[in-house]
């Protein structure tokens, strides 16, 4: 069992300055929390997801850190399930977060590809712990949309933008999920290589940001969060195998410090701060 460390996370620090400015709001943490509900997998495939997600407390783990920082207006579903696709999609209609099955198949078998050090049993629990840390941010994504929705949140620029800007904030409090955030790291990283390789081809007109981006993004602001800490993704002279170039890595922190105020303004009527 995962056990959650709930430290003060970077949304809470941009609360308690904003707390010191802000005129106190009327509205309140809403009573509602993610639910978590695993419906039997359709597949062979599908059912050894659904057995390592819930003998690893996968969906909980993620819901019981959303559900001690955000107040939901009420209960919202998160499901796992089979879908038919590797996906995972915030449904408005039946207020349901649905996590497939075949998506944690899909990034098992490329975190397979990426975990080739160690023994067998190095790698498989590498990859079991990349699947749950992307699982985890798939969670977090997904629960920034259902809350740009439920509590009709004001995003300007891309929705999506702003789903991975809040997964970072969700993932950069504590030393647990920030290793959460690596995996996702990786696997935008790997999606990337792909598409440049010519194995995936881009899509300009998806809603989401190219995987190039994402990759360059997570890290950008994951850096922003911490210098200190992740000083060794920059790409210097003297650290040639930095992955952010130094021209963006300038600007990360500050714009860390954007997402954090942006989103602790728009969440600071619903977080659970007592
Ligand atoms: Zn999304």
């Amino acid at each position: 069992m995962l056990l959650l460390r709930h430290g003060a996370t970077a949304l809470l620090a941009a609360l308690a300055l904003l707390s010191l400015g802000v005129p106190a709001s009327t509205a309140a943490p809403g009573p509602g929390v993610l639910v978590v509900s695993y419906e039997p997998g359709e597949t062979e495939a599908d059912q050894a997801e659904q057995q390592f997600l819930e003998q690893n407390e996968v969906l909980e783990s993620a819901a019981a850190h959303a559900n001690a920082l955000i107040g939901l207006p009420r209960d919202v579903s998160l499901t796992a399930l089979s879908c038919g696709e590797e996906n995972a999609f915030w449904d408005p209609e039946t207020e349901t977060i649905a996590f497939c099955y075949e998506l944690a198949g899909a990034y098992r078998s490329l975190f397979t590809e990426l975990n080739t050090e160690g023994s067998e049993a190095e790698r498989s629990r590498a990859v079991d712990d990349d699947v749950i840390g992307i699982s985890n941010s798939v969670v977090f994504h997904e629960l920034a949309h259902a809350l740009i929705t439920l509590y009709d949140l004001p995003i300007t620029g891309r929705e999506e933008d702003a789903a991975d800007q809040l997964t970072t904030l969700m993932l950069a409090g504590d030393s647990l999920h920030q290793e959460y955030a690596v995996s996702a790291i990786e696997a935008w990283g790997a999606l990337a290589l792909a598409s440049e390789r010519g194995d995936v081809a881009p899509d300009p007109a998806d809603e989401h940001s190219l995987d190039a981006q994402r990759y360059y993004n997570a890290i950008c602001w994951l850096y922003g969060s911490d210098p200190n800490a992740y000083q060794g993704v920059v790409a210097t002279g003297d650290n040639p195998d930095g992955v952010l170039p130094e021209s963006r890595a300038t600007r990360c922190p500050a714009e860390f410090e954007q997402i954090d105020q942006a989103w602790g303004t728009l969440l600071e009527p619903y977080l659970k701060t007592a």
